[in-house]
């Protein structure tokens, strides 16, 4: 770069958008590298409207250098910088947790605008960066949480996150798809388990394919509804009568799942779409049979 090192901060960023070769649109080249420029040299949109000079050194070049080689190499921006934004606040993201997505903030959303004002008590099942139940910990006064993962690395990350944000949270280290729940006495729970079928694989891109936790992600084909069906039987035992459970689905699947539900002891399923109109959340209250 030093033969023609960008000189102020338009420069630099028109530099940056040049460098990045990454198969995405301009629009989102562009967002990338405002982050970017952002993050390395604290340049706002504000600085590089007011053109401000530059003097970059070397070390700050060689940074910039190694930047956008990772990015270049489809490594998502919140892994190399090793935060990502959730409903507001910043969640420490590592390879071992998915990046949390826009779709998941729906589903917290939802969550909120439900359950305001109840004192509650709830379980995420596959908390990853621990985002789901830590923002209700913030947004529900007087709830009470626990964040289930069958990862060690995962749970390490989700209790980071608590700890930032200041909320008290009961983890466990369990694997849903082998182990019983304990019984809780719940008021909901809430999952956003792997749904992204193989088939589905070949149509996303290399930052999630090649970076992200497959754990995190896919279900085999032949089962896409696995996690599903075995959360929903573990829920019986963990929810109070009248409970409700809440999934984020493969909008695929949506109204399959939801007729799981209403083949097990769940009532009033309901199937939601997120801001792309895409069914996203299904959702369903738990009614023991009182003829059982
Ligand atoms: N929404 C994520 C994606 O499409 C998948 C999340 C999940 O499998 N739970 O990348």
């Amino acid at each position: 770069m030093s033969r023609n090192t960008p000189d102020s901060s338009k420069k630099l960023l028109q530099y940056i958008r040049e460098q990045i070769t990454i198969d995405e649109s301009p629009e989102e080249i562009n967002s990338l590298s405002h982050h970017i420029i952002d993050h390395l040299f604290e340049i706002d949109k504000n600085d590089i409207i007011l053109d401000r000079s530059l003097n970059l050194s070397s070390a700050e070049e060689k940074a910039l250098e190694k930047f956008l080689n990772r990015i270049n190499q489809n490594e998502p921006i919140q892994y190399i910088i090793g935060e990502a934004d959730f409903y507001g606040k910043k969640f420490i993201v590592n390879p071992s947790v998915l990046i949390p997505r826009p779709e998941t903030e729906e589903l917290v959303h939802l969550i909120v605008q439900e359950n305001k004002g109840k004192k509650i008590k709830f379980a995420d099942i596959g908390t990853g960066t621990g985002c789901i139940p830590i923002t209700l910990m913030k947004e529900l006064s007087q709830a009470k949480a626990y964040a289930i993962d069958f990862d060690p690395r995962v749970i390490r990350t989700a209790k980071q996150n608590a700890q930032r944000h200041e909320v008290s949270i009961d983890f466990m280290l369990l694997d849903i798809l082998r182990e019983p729940m304990p019984s809780l006495s719940l008021d909901f729970i809430v999952s956003n388990p792997p749904y992204v079928t193989y088939a589905d694989k070949t149509a996303m891109k290399a930052n999630v394919i090649n970076h992200e936790p497959a754990t995190a992600l896919y279900v085999k084909d032949e089962d896409p509804l696995l996690f599903y069906r075995r959360i929903a039987e573990q829920s019986i035992g963990s929810l109070k009568p009248g409970g409700k459970i809440y999934f984020e689905v493969n909008e695929k699947y949506a109204e399959d799942v939801k007729a799981l539900l209403e083949v097990m002891d769940y009532v009033d399923g309901v199937v939601i779409k997120d801001i792309n109109g895409k069914d996203r959340i299904v959702y369903a209250t738990y009614s023991r049979d009182i003829f059982a």
